[in-house]
Order: C-alpha cells, then structure tokens, then sequence
C-alpha cells in the first residue's frame, strides 16, 4: 500500500501544485507546470464563481417564496448526520427563511456519541423535529461488510466516495425521497459541501425517470441476496407514476453560500453544537468513516475524499496546507480496528 503520511508523500506521490488531487486519480495528467488537467477545465467557471453564488441564492428565495406554507405539513425536509454540515444547513435554512423543516437522521449504528449529541442539542435550538430512521444492524452489517470487501457499486461512483459511503447514502437519498412524496414536503435539502456537489446541481427538481433509472441500477449492482432484503427502504416501483407530479425540489445551499470552516463551527457554537473529539478528520459524525476510508485506499490507491477536499481547495473555500492535512494523514488504526471489529472483518 503506498505511503500517505507526513514526509513521504514528497517521495512517492506527485501531487496537483493547485489542488491536492494525486497521479493515482483516475484520468489525471499533469502540465509542465504539474497543475491537473481538472484545475485547468475548471479555471473559467471560478473566475464567474462570485456572480454564479448570487444567482443561486436569488433562485433559492425564489423557490421557497414560492412553496413556504404550501404543504400541510413541513416544507423541508433534511437528510440530517449532525455533522457540521448538515448542522450548519439546517441553521441556514431556519435562520435565513424560518422554514418549517423536518430533519431526518438515518441512524446506521455508527453514528458517533458526540454527533448524537449535536443532534439532540441543534433540533431543541433550532426548534426543529427529529426522526430517526434505524434499520436493524444485521442487514446493514451485510451490507457494509460486502462494500468493505468488494466494490459493489458502478466505478464513477467510486470516484467520489468509498463503496460503503455510498451503501449508507444512497439509503438515506431514497428514505428522505420517499417521506418527501408521502407527505408532501416540496424541498429535500443536504448538507454536501461546496467540493461534494456541483453548484450546477445545487437547485434541481428530482426526476421521477432518473430516479427510477438510478435506483434499478444501485440495486441490480448489489451482490445476490442483499437487494432483495434493502427493497423495502427504496422507493416502490408504484411511487413514480402516483407521485409524479409531487417530485420534490432537492437542494444543497452549502454550494453558493459562503464556507469557511472555522466560521461555521463558530456560527453552530451559537446553538450548541460541538467538534466532535471522536471521528476522523473527514467525517463529524461516523465512526464508520476511517475503515471505509481504508478499503478505499487500499482498493483504489487514492483516498475517497480527495476529490471533494480538491474542489475545495481549488475554489479557495480551503487552504491547499489544509487540504493536504485532511487526505494525506493516516486513517486512525483504533477507528479502522473498530468498525472492522464490529462488521466481524478480521
Ligand atoms: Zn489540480
């Protein structure tokens, strides 16, 4: 396995001179000056980032100008971790429009102590309703222990995240989709920061067809035996021609609202919520992350961060020393020991 930490990585891995992505990143090249060839695609759009921010944010108070108080119900709701940016979502989203949200937290029995702290602490503050959505341990335990040993979802996917990262994901995408449809909640809203999502995709109504197209895909990846038992938490195949017209708006405003990270954790202060001492540097939430991280690594020779930490990077929202801290740091051998421990992987 290559070697990621402190001094070594001068030695053994060339890495972006802008933004941290490594030789070992699927399709990369390098100019003579060793920037990437995505640093140079990307340079025209950040020079217009600052107005292309301004014209998201003015879509975003159109768009809920126009649902507020149009549903019985709630007019959000948010797939909540307790991480920092989730947290931070829902803040803005209550603080900025005063939206009636529901926070939904899937709990996939790794959520860390102190997250289920912050949890508690940010929806009493926030005066938001929480549900927790917890499937039983032994089908997710199947789940996590096949991703952890085989990639079991199509390779772009990979290219963004761990196998098992987008296991849980993609369970919380469908279970937020499907209350949003039953009971009327017009906006789905995430928490991907501004280097996880394209600010393209930032406002979007959801697609009945490439819903169905996405999830028939998921589940026919998953090896013989696991689709069958995870059905229940996708949408029934029924879903998309009774709900058609109910398709929600999925938004994710960390994307065009300004990010800096010590004055996020600064502004969640303000309702209690606190940098969790127990996860890894990637994650505020999961003591999954490390391990999932590992497999990653080891499969794909690049960490599974590294694409969203070079966006980052790139788009100034953080320093590239940062960066650099957050990818190429060991993943912590007492987090990876327990969740391999945990998902019976010796
Ligand atoms: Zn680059």
């Amino acid at each position: 396995m290559t070697q990621f930490k402190g001094i070594l990585l001068e030695h053994t891995l060339k890495i972006c001179n802008r933004c941290i992505l490594p030789e070992t990143f699927p399709g990369i090249h390098f100019d003579a000056a060793g920037i990437c060839n995505h640093c140079t695609r990307e340079a025209p759009a950040l020079a217009k980032a600052g107005e292309r921010k301004e014209a998201y944010r003015r879509r975003l108070d159109d768009l809920i100008a126009g649902v507020r108080g149009s549903a019985p119900t709630y007019d959000a709701i948010l797939a909540y971790s307790g991480g920092k940016d989730s947290s931070y979502t829902l803040k803005l989203l209550r603080d900025r429009y005063d939206l009636r949200i529901l926070a939904l937290t899937f709990d996939n029995h790794f959520i860390s102590p102190a997250a289920a702290e912050n949890i508690r602490t940010v929806t009493d503050r926030l005066l938001v309703d929480c549900v927790t959505f917890k499937p039983p341990w032994p089908i997710l335990r199947d789940l996590f222990a096949s991703a952890a040993l085989e990639d079991v979802f199509p390779a772009p996917t990979l290219i963004r995240a761990s196998a098992i990262c987008t296991a849980c994901i993609s369970m919380v995408k469908s279970l937020v989709l499907k209350t949003a449809l039953e009971m009327s909640i017009p906006l789905v809203a995430f928490g991907w920061s501004p280097g996880q999502a394209p600010i393209q995709s930032a406002i979007m109504r959801a697609s009945s067809s490439l819903t169905c197209q996405s999830q028939k895909t998921l589940l026919e990846g998953l090896p013989g035996g696991l689709a069958s038992g995870l059905g229940r938490y996708f949408l029934p195949d029924g879903y998309y021609e009774i709900f058609k017209d109910r398709f929600p708006h999925n938004v994710h405003p960390l994307a065009f609202f300004d990010y800096d990270e010590a004055e996020i954790v600064a502004e969640l202060g303000k309702v209690g919520w606190k940098t969790p001492a127990d996860t890894d540097t990637n994650s505020s939430n999961c003591l999954l992350n490390a391990f999932a991280n590992q497999c990653h690594l080891q499969r794909h020779q690049f960490h599974p961060y590294v694409w969203e930490i070079a966006n980052m990077v790139r788009q100034g929202v953080m320093s590239r020393d940062e960066g650099i801290q957050k990818i190429y740091t060991d993943q912590d051998p007492a987090q990876v020991g327990y969740a391999r421990t945990m998902l019976g992987l010796q």
